[in-house]
C-alpha cells in the first residue's frame, strides 16, 4: 500500500534521507526507530507530501507522490497524520474538533458527521468528554482527540510521529492503547516511536534508521532483541 524506492532528500547541503527503500503492506503496522536527527520525521512527512523529495519514488496505493501534478489534498485524505503537538483548535470542543474537517473540507452532512464523531470519541475512549475544550483535557486525552480528528477523514493509512513524546508517563499508555486498537482493527499504520516495548508488541516490522539510511529492518524480535548491526545495538543499549 506504501512503497518507497531510493528516496533522497536534502535540506540545503544537509542530506537527510540517503536512499530509503521501504514496503508497507495493507493492514501492516510498522515502527520506525532511530536516534534524534536520523530523518524519521522527514521520512514520514514525505509520504503525505508535507516534504517534497529530491529523488526516488513513493507510491501510495499505486499513486506516485513525487509527481508535480499530485493532488495533495486527496493524498492527505487517504493518509492521516498525527504529530507530537496535537494542535487542536482551543476554542472548539473535542467533538467540534473531530467534526471540523468532514464538515468543512468534505462538505459532508452535519448529522452524519456528528454521529460518526461521537462513535470515534467512543473508539478513543473519550465518551463523556465530547463537550470539553482542549484546555480542560489532559495531554493524553487531547492527543486521542487529535487521533479521532484524523480518523474522521477515513484514512486508509495513518502516520504517527512520536505522538507520545510530549506526554506525561501516566497518559502515554492510554494513547498507545488507542493506536494498538487501530492496528488490531487492521488500519495500516506507520509509527515513529521511542517506545520500544510498544514497538515490540505491536509492530509487524521494525525499521532502524540512522543518519538518513535504514541500517536494518525486520520483525521486532530480530531488530529489538537480536540486532545484527553495531549501530542498532548501541542505540538499543542507550534507550532500553
Ligand atoms: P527526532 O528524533 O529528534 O524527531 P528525526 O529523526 O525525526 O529526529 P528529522 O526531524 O527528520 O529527524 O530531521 C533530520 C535532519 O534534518 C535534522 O538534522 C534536522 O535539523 C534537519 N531538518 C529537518 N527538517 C528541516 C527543514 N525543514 N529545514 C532544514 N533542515 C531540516
Ligand atoms: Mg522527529
Amino acid at each position: 500500500i506504501v512503497r518507497l524506492r531510493d528516496v533522497r532528500k536534502s535540506f540545503g547541503s544537509l542530506e537527510v534521507l540517503k536512499g530509503i527503500t521501504m514496503d508497507v503492506a495493507k493492514g501492516e503496522a510498522i515502527c520506525i526507530i532511530g536516534p534524534s536527527g536520523s530523518g524519521k520525521s522527514t521520512l514520514i512527512r514525505c509520504i503525505n507530501a508535507l516534504v517534497a523529495i529530491d529523488e526516488g519514488s513513493i507510491l501510495v496505493e499505486g499513486q506516485e507522490v513525487n509527481d508535480p501534478k499530485l493532488d495533495k489534498l486527496a493524498l492527505r485524505r487517504k493518509v492521516g497524520m498525527v504529530f507530537q503537538q496535537y494542535n487542536l483548535f482551543p476554542h472548539k470542543t473535542a467533538l467540534q474538533n473531530v467534526m471540523m474537517a468532514p464538515v468543512h473540507v468534505l462538505k459532508q452532512d452535519r448529522r452524519e458527521v456528528e454521529d460518526r464523531a461521537r462513535a470515534l470519541m467512543r473508539k478513543v475512549r473519550l465518551e463523556g468528554k465530547e463537550d470539553a475544550y482542549p484546555g480542560e483535557l489532559s495531554g493524553g486525552q487531547q492527543q486521542r482527540v487529535a487521533i479521532a480528528r484524523s480518523l474522521a477523514m477515513r484514512p486508509d493509512i495513518m502516520l504517527f510521529d512520536e505522538v507520545t513524546a510530549a506526554l506525561d508517563p501516566e497518559t502515554v499508555k492510554e494513547v498507545l492503547q488507542t493506536i494498538r486498537q487501530l492496528v488490531e482493527d487492521g488500519l495500516t499504520c506507520l509509527i515513529v516511536t521511542h517506545e520500544m516495548g510498544f514497538a515490540r508488541e505491536v509492530a509487524d516490522h521494525v525499521y532502524f534508521t540512522d543518519r538518513g539510511v535504514i541500517v536494518e529492518h525486520g520483525p521486532p524480535r530480530d531488530i529489538l532483541s537480536n540486532p545484527r548491526e553495531e549501530r542498532t545495538k548501541a542505540f538499543l543499549e542507550q534507550v532500553l
